[in-house]
């Protein structure tokens, strides 16, 4: 029902067609504004305007209507303006401060700026203007108050430089910037949206890169060989010690010369040296790297670690024993085939619980694996244990053979021997009535026979045997021939 009232048809002084189509758009129009305002409609029911002068909501309301479109056209007119003024060039010139912003379209408020942090900074070349606290400066006609455009702008330029120290603010002293509190305000909640976005982003990355192990130049070669396309994707990181840290990734397209596993392990060895300081002993007294030694700098030691790792893997490879196969190596970096599946690393012996018929297997399994890895590969693990050995595809699987040596090495059957009672302990405990002893077992891999039946008396013959090998090299120049050309078992009693 229109509120006018129903149309008068008494005095008709123009025609109907005219009346008609009036009332119509003033039907629309209440409907139209109705929708756009309900709170100024809702206003009529307020204590000064009554049900009988409802109408007089409508004039209030047409008065804003009429400054919204009178603001409207002054800001095209700006903006036409500005357009004129400015052309194509660079710099340009804003009539922003100069827009009729309405209350419905802006949420502007000075407020804003003033709970801003203004503590005196002593290095800044000049000091915004003050205002002192009755809030104007001058006199008469040249009265400025805090609210003056210029002096409001100036402050809010040198406000600007309390943002966040990323926060490229641009060197601005000794030029007489102003910003007005529109763009102050836009530019402040964009700086302190952009600090808490890069702490995000910055806490990310701490995590993705496991525990700062892995270096700069570390992550630009890892990032190089998914460039390459060798990897498809580094997922994250299997396992931190205290001299590597392993990765898992999936592994990317092949080359003509290589077939590069559907998913690796990247083990990376660790660049900080105090760690390595101990296992001097292992590398030291490896001929194979002495000459090298004594001439290599603290890294390039580092990256003998990943090569012996990988000679060794090579060599247990070549004799079929289950170990994961190489890939590439690229300084401290070896890629290697992972041992398990779909991102899960296969457990650790120590970790899985087998049956006892699995149990049985897996002793008589790594017997046989000792036994080759001292007579075809010529290596002593030198860090057997139910830590680094894996429970894959129903069989066992040796990891971890950088520190490996060769059983000439000064301290290589005391190696084996260490060895042996890791593995006799872990599978005598584990139930395996079968498992040899640790004496037994070490006679049963080396081939030697020592008789002594007690610890203490097997160590110290063990102990002899290395001082005859070692004596053999002082007088001699060269390693007692423990093992013929063709690899087979040691004799030490020349
Ligand atoms: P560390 O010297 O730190 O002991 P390891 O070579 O033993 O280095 O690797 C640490 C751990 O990473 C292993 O215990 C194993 O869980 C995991 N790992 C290493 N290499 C592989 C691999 N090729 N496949 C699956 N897991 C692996
Ligand atoms: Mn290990």
């Amino acid at each position: 029902q229109c509120p006018w009232g129903a149309p008068s048809t008494t005095s008709i002084s123009c025609s109907l067609a005219d009346v008609m189509s009036e009332q119509l758009a003033k039907e629309l129009q209440l409907e139209e504004e109705n929708a756009a305002f309900p709170e100024v409609v809702a206003a009529a029911e307020g204590p000064f305007i009554t049900g009988e002068n409802i109408d007089t909501s409508s004039d209030l309301m047409l008065a804003q209507m009429l400054q919204m479109e009178f603001d409207r056209e002054y800001d095209a007119q700006l903006r036409r303006e500005e357009k004129k003024i400015n052309g194509d060039s660079k710099v340009s010139i804003s009539f922003e401060n100069y827009r009729k912003v309405h209350p419905y379209d802006s949420d502007s408020s000075e407020d804003e700026v003033d709970w801003q942090d203004t503590r005196h900074d002593p290095y800044r070349a000049d000091k915004p203007t003050t205002t002192p606290r009755k809030g104007f400066i001058g006199k008469g006609k040249d009265i400025t108050t805090k609210h003056d455009e210029v002096v409001c702008g100036r402050k809010n330029t040198a406000r600007m430089e309390n943002f966040a120290p990323e926060f490229q603010v641009g060197d601005g002293i000794g030029m007489d910037l102003k910003l007005s509190n529109q763009v102050f305000n836009a530019l402040k909640q964009h700086a302190y949206s952009e600090e808490r976005r890069s702490a995000r982003l910055h806490e990310k990355k701490e995590h993705s890169t496991a525990e700062k192990a892995v270096d700069p130049k570390t992550r630009l070669l890892l990032y190089k060989m998914v460039n390459a396309g060798m990897l498809e994707t580094i997922t994250g990181c299997i396992s931190t010690g205290k001299e590597s840290v392993v990765f898992h990734a999936y592994g990317g397209n092949a080359t003509e010369d290589k077939v590069i596993p559907p998913e690796c392990a990247i083990k990376v060895f660790k660049t900080t040296l105090n760690e390595f300081k101990n296992r001097d002993k292992y590398i030291k007294d490896d001929y194979r790297f002495k000459d090298r030694f004594s001439k290599l700098n603290p890294r390039k030691i580092i990256r003998m670690w990943a090569e012996k790792e990988m000679h060794n893997l090579t060599r247990m490879q070549n004799a079929g024993i289950p170990c994961p196969q190489v890939v590439m190596l690229k300084k401290h970096v070896l890629v290697m085939s992972f041992i398990g599946q779909d991102q899960v690393p296969a457990p650790k012996l120590k970790d899985v619980t087998l049956s006892s018929e699995d149990m049985k297997k897996a002793y008589y399994q790594i017997l046989n694996m000792m036994q080759q890895l001292y007579k075809e590969c010529n290596l002593v693990h030198a860090d057997l244990s139910e830590y680094n050995m894996l429970w894959h595809d129903g069989k066992v699987w040796l990891i971890d053979v950088s520190q490996s040596v060769e059983p000439t090495h000064p301290h290589g059957l005391e190696f084996l021997f260490r060895d042996c009672r890791n593995v006799s302990q872990f599978f005598q405990k584990g139930g395996v009535a079968e498992a040899l002893n640790e004496r037994e077992l070490f006679n049963a891999v080396s081939g030697l026979n020592i008789t002594a039946d007690n610890e203490v008396d097997f160590q110290a013959e063990i102990e002899a045997l290395e001082k005859m090998n070692e004596d053999h090299v002082q007088n001699h120049g060269k390693k007692l021939s423990m093992f013929s050309s063709d690899g087979d078992p040691p004799i030490y009693d020349e």
